[in-house]
């Protein structure tokens, strides 16, 4: 998983309808991002989220790029 939604989530959607492979759906207080989908592309979290509640989480033992 390298993209996460946090609880700064304010659930207005426009991730959901914006990420081009479908990985992102409602759940119950916040959207969530389905790791085994996302592929890292970054237009969620560089474009659409007014709340700044997408984060690239990087995996650990690895560097930040
Ligand atoms: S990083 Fe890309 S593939 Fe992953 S959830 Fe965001 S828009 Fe979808
Ligand atoms: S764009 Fe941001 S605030 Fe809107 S549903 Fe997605 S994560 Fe939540």
């Amino acid at each position: 998983m390298a993209y996460r939604i946090t609880e700064d989530c304010v659930k207005c959607g426009a991730c959901y309808f914006e990420c081009p492979v479908g990985a992102i759906s409602e759940g119950e207080d916040r959207y969530i991002i389905d790791p085994d989908k996302c592929t890292d592309c970054g237009i969620c979290l560089d474009n659409y989220c007014p709340a700044w509640a997408i984060l690239k989480v990087t995996p650990p033992g690895l560097t930040p790029s």
